[in-house]
């Protein structure tokens, strides 16, 4: 039984925050938001400290994360 052929996936992005330095950046990935997620660390693009943050499984092997620049206040962070 032959699994479906898997089509050309969206990118989607998330936002996460360093816990080291505050700043925010964009984890992007083509994994399937409904698949099982499994926790890995990317390196905050501004300090490169290590930040846990889950993915679908899979994704780990695509990722890519941005910068994203400006100052942000410490209200209303979203996890
Ligand atoms: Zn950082």
């Amino acid at each position: 039984m032959a699994s479906p052929p898997v089509g050309p996936r969206p990118r989607r992005n998330e936002q996460h925050r360093c816990a080291h330095c505050g700043s925010r950046f964009e984890v992007w990935h083509t994994g399937d938001p409904l698949a099982e997620h499994t926790a890995i660390e990317v390196r905050c693009p501004c300090c490169g400290a290590s930040t846990p943050v889950t993915v679908p499984r899979g994704a780990e092997k695509d990722l890519r994360v941005d910068n994203l620049p400006g100052p942000e206040p410490e209200t209303g962070v979203v996890d």
